[in-house]
């Protein structure tokens, strides 16, 4: 049976160590000759070898492309648990090279030699079969807890599990006997035996065992890969080759051919005559006998397909960069970083015409659509439950367009980190926000209040054009000049237009800023906010810090204040925070010139959907005494553990309101609050609520409509209605704030 998988080759290679450098250099002309994989035999008590797991790490660091495998490893002689980090990491370190051959040796008296327990074939098969359990368990970091495994060969007493391999790591199986067979089709991915030891109809009757054993486990035997190790035969005309691999692909299934040689010249030959030729034959034959080859979902996979999404509908370019919930990249994929979720496809596109793609795909779905481009939002909107996810990460490109005007395109899905690193490179710097980790298109669709906020302005007062994807697929540019509704509506309210794949901004000369680092006594924090708030009104507009209250810590209330002076020059900088270190009794102050990009450069943690927080946010003109009398209380009410103050004010409201969607240009702070219940949070939030002059929505995660009115006041409101009408009348972009094309 042919299962339709894609013709691969390899090579199998004698790991020699005299002189060592053959085997690696022969691993280097494998790759160089087009090979999809190098292999060598795994003889841990051979000392005319070397240790094959040892030149396995050699070659992938000595290499570039071609895939690395044990062919195969000798399972009893390396422990399970320590192969699977082994592997995982050397899967990181090659960037997703490694592939897993698995065999239960057979050499019992080398291998007792070097103290290995004698098992019989039995047990053998006993043994290797936990090793796969206990490797993919090891693999498995999406899985609760340690790893508890009570087996007869392996005991696990709370494992820690990963490091998390960079992709699947198939593992294949060298084996003959029914047991080994019927465990291949049970849990491997791969059957590896050698034709030297097959006799004629040896492979179609192993094939029928693992079929069936697949069939019981509830699998598709076309999940399992059937490699094949080849002797070579250097003088062996290519016609034959050919001849004889043709019925072994298209009757037994073999879809990895590996030649067993070490003769360079019969390695090119094979690759430039056997390969091509053989490809090329299989390809006509499955032409004309209706195979259609590519890779094969796994059972197990399918069975996690939502009901709702029509998966064999994807286009074939989508397809390509789908996530769905049974792939190896699901786990990194279905959260945000602070909310989880389980959404039923993950879209990645590479460009603006697969967004458009992925767009017309969700709308035909009628399953809930999240956009996502760096996966920081706070309100969660960026996940969902069952629905689709268009997520721009991939779209990261960040590129100079007018070097004199210093305008520059950034993508949507890049990181403010990298595109603050990119900047640095020129001397520029675009005030983004205070988190490298953040994503660009939640930011600069929103606002944008970053570290240079009160010098530079929001991140949407830098914006000169946007390339959008309508709600109808049509992709647009949008300015001043071109589509300048849709330009004025996207700064500011840009999740409910479109999707922005693409950010023109004009970026600002900065060099090293000073950043300081504050901690106060809390105790009397009314005092401390209304003193930092009238400082900071005071304060020129090169300085743009952040305060941070929480509950009392071990009885000692706490104040943090952050923030940067964009000056490099040491006595501004003192100057600039001195009032703001007098503001309450000091206990703890750091001060240093970095470079923008330096404070920037805040690691990400993964994307698990930790914390759901419950957040509330205003906007705010003067942090009157009233106002942070009411905020103290909140503070000790215990009904939040986070409470943040941040700067705005300055020139963003050198900005007329109406200029953009970003309405509340004269408040000089932005205030949130996080809780850990929503019904405390709200009840307690509700005595400040009255000291706010509007919202940003991008800190607030309250879903009430009355939200929207409080982000966009009733003019703005009724424009952005207007052309919600136009260029999304469906609302099919209703899954975040929205802006209702159907409200009067
Ligand atoms: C740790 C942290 C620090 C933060 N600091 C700041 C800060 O200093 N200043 C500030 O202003 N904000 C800050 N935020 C808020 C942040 O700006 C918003 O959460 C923003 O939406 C995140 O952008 P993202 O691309 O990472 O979000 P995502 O989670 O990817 O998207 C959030 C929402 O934005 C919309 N969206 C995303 N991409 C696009 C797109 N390409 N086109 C149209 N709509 C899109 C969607 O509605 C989506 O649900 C912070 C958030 C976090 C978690």
């Amino acid at each position: 049976m042919d299962y339709g998988h894609q013709l691969e080759f390899g090579t199998f290679i004698t790991p020699v160590n005299a002189p060592p450098q053959v085997a690696v250099a022969r691993a280097q002309l494998s790759e160089r000759l087009g090979y999809d994989l190098v292999t060598f035999q795994d003889h841990p008590y051979q000392p005319a070898f070397l240790d094959t797991w040892t030149l396995l790490t050699w070659v992938a660091a000595q290499t570039e492309r071609i895939r690395i495998a044990g062919n195969v490893l000798n399972v009893p002689m390396r422990p399970a648990p320590v192969l699977a980090r082994a592997a995982a990491s050397l899967d990181l370190l090659s960037g997703g090279r490694f592939e897993m051959g698995l065999g239960a040796g057979g050499f019992w008296d080398a291998m007792e030699a070097m103290g290995v327990p004698r098992r019989t074939p039995g047990e053998s098969v006993g043994q290797l079969a936990e090793a796969i359990d206990v490797i993919r368990r090891l693999w498995d970091t999406d899985a609760k807890g340690t790893l508890r495994f009570e087996g007869d060969y392996y005991r696990l007493r709370g494992a820690k599990r990963g490091p998390r391999p960079a992709h699947h790591i198939p593992i294949a199986v060298g084996g003959y006997k029914p047991r080994m067979l019927r465990l291949v089709g049970a849990k491997a991915d791969g059957w590896l035996p050698s034709l030297s030891y097959l006799k004629p109809g040896d492979l179609a009757a192993g094939n029928e065992i693992i079929d069936a054993a697949a069939r019981d486990a509830g699998r598709d035997p076309r999940e399992i890969r059937r490699l094949l190790n080849v002797s070579g035969d250097p003088g062996r005309p290519a016609e034959q080759w050919v001849e004889q691999l043709l019925p072994l692909v298209l009757s037994d299934g073999v879809g990895t051919i590996i030649l067993g040689s070490d003769d360079p010249g019969e390695m090119q030959r094979f690759a430039e005559e056997v390969a091509p030729a053989l490809r090329a034959a299989v390809a006509r034959e499955r032409a004309s006998g209706g195979v259609a080859a590519g890779p094969v979902r796994a059972a197990a996979a399918l069975a996690k397909r939502r009901e709702d999404i029509d998966y064999d509908g994807l286009p074939e370019s989508l397809a390509a960069v789908a996530i769905e919930p049974g792939d190896f990249g699901y786990a990194g994929v279905r959260s945000t970083y602070l909310r989880g979720g389980a959404p039923g496809l993950v879209l990645q596109p590479r460009d603006a015409e697969q967004v458009a793609g992925a767009l017309a795909f969700a709308r035909d779905q009628d399953v809930p659509l999240a956009l996502r481009s760096g996966g920081h939002g706070i309100s969660g909107r960026s996940t969902n439950d069952g629905g689709i996810v268009i997520d721009l990460s991939r779209m990261n490109r960040i590129e100079v367009l007018d070097e004199a005007h210093r305008l520059v395109r950034v993508e949507a899905g890049a990181r403010w980190t990298d595109v603050a690193s990119a900047l640095a490179a020129h001397g520029w710097a675009l005030s983004s926000g205070d988190y490298g980790g953040v994503g660009v298109g939640g930011l600069a669709t929103a606002g944008g209040i970053g570290w240079l906020v009160r010098e530079h302005g929001l991140t949407i007062d830098h914006l000169r054009g946007a390339s959008v994807v309508l709600a109808d697929g049509t992709r647009v540019s949008c300015s001043e000049t071109e589509h300048p509704d849709l330009f004025w509506a996207v700064r500011g309210a840009g999740a409910n237009f479109g999707i922005v794949t693409a950010f023109d901004f004009v970026v600002d000369e900065v060099g090293d800023v000073g950043f300081g680092q504050f901690v106060y006594d809390a105790t009397d924090a009314a005092g401390l906010l209304q003193r930092w708030g009238s400082a900071m009104e005071a304060a020129p507009r090169d300085v743009t810090t952040n305060l941070i209250l929480g509950p009392p810590r071990r009885g000692q209330a706490l104040a943090q204040v952050y923030g940067v002076v964009d000056s490099s020059i040491p006595d501004v900088i003192i100057d600039r925070l001195q009032p703001i270190a007098d503001v309450a009794p000091l206990l703890d102050q750091q001060v240093q010139l970095v470079p923008y990009a330096g404070v920037m450069n805040v690691p990400d943690a993964p994307h698990d959907g930790r914390g759901e927080p419950v957040a509330r946010s205003g906007l705010i003109e003067h942090l009157t005494p009233e106002f942070s009398t009411a905020a103290a209380d909140l503070i000790r009410s215990g009904a939040v553990y986070f409470f943040q103050v941040r700067s705005v004010g300055g020139a963003v409201a050198d900005v007329p309101a109406d200029a953009t969607a970003y309405p509340h240009r004269s408040a000089n702070f932005s205030v949130v609050a996080f809780g850990s219940s929503k019904e405390r949070l709200d009840a307690a939030w509700a005595e400040l609520a009255p000291y706010f002059s509007g919202l940003y929505l991008s800190f607030e995660t309250d879903q009430r409509p009355e939200r929207v009115a409080e982000a966009w006041p009733e003019k703005t409101l009724d424009r952005l209605r207007t052309l919600k009408r136009r260029y999304d009348p469906d609302n099919v972009f209703r899954d975040n704030f929205n802006i209702d094309p159907a409200a009067p």
